[in-house]
């Protein structure tokens, strides 16, 4: 059972020694290891009553995922006369113990990493040991955990991860260490990594039972049941593999393993156990992943939105900001085809439909001329001042038209999906209002400020002013809830949210004859707002009103991608984080 031991046995009797654990677990065989360990336990050998074994043996615990039997091994220490070592070595074990406690509070979702902020991650602080205990490097950097989550079969007869429970934002839905991890170019990443769970197979009973899950619908092999998988895939103690390996798991089975399993995220592909299970969609993502470097490339799922019990999570395995089409490459690419409920939307229900002309006529308008129109008034700015206008109302005469014919029986999502498909025109859109907006400046300003220029009342360019805000206003309020059920959270999502909230904030600021607008209900749930019309079901509201709710629209966005609270992210003070977080996202 211990292969290369020999040198390591007992010259007397032949039992295994202390080194030999050590050597083990120096070879980073931390399964070898724990199987010595137990050998040595069973002999009640008095030679553990030193420091340095009671160290090793708990270092070999914690390794194979035992941390109950690690810390019940180091309660020794609270009787201190028991133990024997140099002071070096007493505080040694004693900088083990600390580490393994703080493991076993992250098995129970518990400690700094379950906080709701995430700014960056800090690694596992360096343990204080004598220079020769290289094997403490074998403590896990991290423990898993898995939260309120069950596998179970959906509608496509798939396997996907349900929630127990109802979820909040943030909270962490599991935290999982990773089987085989490459951190070069993707496309160069498979052979690597099947070699790396090769070899986990041979030793790890665990590795071995986890990627059997992950080879189901190959070669025809029949799936697990649901109670096997989730015994596999939660986390459990490891142990040695009994028998050689299954006629399954061949280099050509973890080549299709690795194909349709892999994480890329944070310019690392890895493969995981029990994440593997959580399925893609490209409208309903519920969840975002992060792989956490400083801590052996952990990978940590959070709720990005609150999560009904029953529901289930839902992850991006791409980004889903592209149009059908493209999803569906990309989707093919990874050995699917995706049926999510966006793109049963698009490819299903939307077309023939009124709606779907709306948006073919914008789209068509867009790549036919306005485009090239905004690309040459890029060009000539000293020009694009005068020209803007009469573009920004062919744009807002289509984004209407859309408006107008979406489906009364959509809900929010749908609206969502439907506007993302013409979200370039609606980029274009914006982008002329700024344009405008600094063409008038200069014309009128000249030397005076803008706001003594305002203040001063003159008519034409508050008239302007007003028109431009609203029309920022009207796009950027779609624009947000497009990214709110695709893409979301994502840099351009938090974009949007922020330059809707500057939008509201110089609404409030014009010098405007009355207060009042009115936020027409196209539908229940979608508040398009339009500055001119009275549509006939319209909700009254002042800019004060619209400011406060796009203000807390932006935080909250803020809030669910970071962790942070509104006192952090200081919007539109001083100390403003927005720029610094958003950075984050585009390294
Ligand atoms: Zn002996
Ligand atoms: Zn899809």
């Amino acid at each position: 059972m211990l292969r290369g031991l020999g040198q390591w046995l007992c010259r007397i009797c032949g039992a295994p020694t202390l080194q030999s654990l050590q050597h083990f677990l120096n070879d980073g065989e931390v399964v070898s290891a724990w199987a010595v360990a137990e050998e040595l336990l069973r002999s009640q050998s008095t030679s553990l009553k030193s420091a340095e074994a009671v160290a090793s043996l708990a270092v070999a615990a914690a390794a194979t995922g035992r941390l109950e039997r690690a810390a019940q091994l180091l309660e020794v220490l609270d009787t201190p006369d028991l133990l024997q070592g140099s002071a070096q070595e007493l505080a040694g074990v004693h900088s083990v113990r600390d580490r393994i406690l703080e493991l076993l509070a992250q098995s129970r979702g518990e400690g700094a990493l379950f906080g709701g902020e995430n700014l960056g991650v800090d690694p596992a602080p360096k343990l204080q040991v004598p220079e020769t205990w290289c094997w403490v490097a074998q403590l896990p950097p991290v423990a898993e955990f898995v939260g309120p989550l069950e596998i179970r079969w959906n509608e496509g007869c798939e396997r996907g991860l349900f929630a127990t429970r109802h979820i909040f934002p943030r909270e962490v839905l599991l935290l999982a260490r990773p089987l085989a991890v490459h951190s070069g170019v993707w496309a160069y990443s498979t052979a690597e990594l099947v070699e790396q769970l090769l070899d986990a197979c041979r030793n790890s009973a665990r590795t071995r039972c986890q990627l059997q899950c992950l080879t189901d619908g190959w070669a025809s092999r029949a799936p697990p049941t649901l109670a096997v998988a989730s015994h596999a895939l939660w986390p459990q103690p490891d142990s040695q593999p009994m028998e050689s390996l299954g006629s399954f798991l061949t280099r050509e089975a973890l080549v299709n393993v690795v194909d349709r399993n892999s994480f890329h995220v944070n310019s690392k592909t890895a493969i995981y156990g029990l994440p593997s299970m959580i399925n893609h969609s490209c409208g309903s993502v519920n969840a975002s992943a992060n792989i956490l470097d400083p801590l052996g490339d952990a990978i940590l799922f959070r709720a990005e939105t609150e999560i009904a019990a029953g529901s289930e999570i839902f992850f991006p395995y791409f980004k889903v900001s592209g149009s059908l089409h493209r999803r569906r490459e990309r989707s093919q690419a990874m050995g699917f085809s995706c049926r999510c409920e966006r793109c049963a939307f698009e490819a299903d229900t939307l077309p023939g439909t009124n709606a779907a002309a709306a948006s073919k006529a914008a789209m068509d308008a867009f790549e036919s001329q306005l485009r090239d129109q905004m690309a040459d008034l890029r060009d000539r700015p000293e020009e694009a001042g005068s020209h803007c206008m009469p573009l920004l109302q062919e744009i807002l005469s289509h984004t209407r038209r859309m408006a107008l014919a979406m489906d009364h029986s959509w809900r929010e999502r749908e609206v969502a999906w439907y506007l993302h498909l013409a979200l370039p025109l609606y980029w274009c859109g914006v982008w002329c209002c700024t344009q405008v907006w600094q063409y008038e400046l200069l014309l009128k300003a000249g030397e005076m400020s803008v706001s003594a220029l305002l203040q001063e009342g003159d008519p034409s360019l508050s008239k302007c002013a007003v028109t431009l805000v609203a029309a920022r206003c009207e796009l950027l309020l779609q624009m947000v809830l497009a990214w709110e059920h695709t893409d979301r959270h994502s840099y351009d999502h938090l974009k949007c949210c922020y330059m809707l909230y500057l939008a509201f904030m110089e609404m409030c600021k014009l010098p405007l004859s009355s207060n009042h607008y009115w936020v027409p209900l196209v539908q229940q749930e979608v508040p398009l707002w339009r500055l001119e019309e009275r549509p006939q079901h319209a909700k009254h509201a002042t800019s004060t009103e619209l400011y406060a709710t796009s203000r807390l629209r932006c935080e909250t966005a803020f809030c669910e991608k970071f962790g942070v609270g509104s006192d952090y992210l200081c919007l539109g003070g001083t100390q403003c984080r927005v720029t610094a977080l958003m950075r984050t996202l585009h390294p």
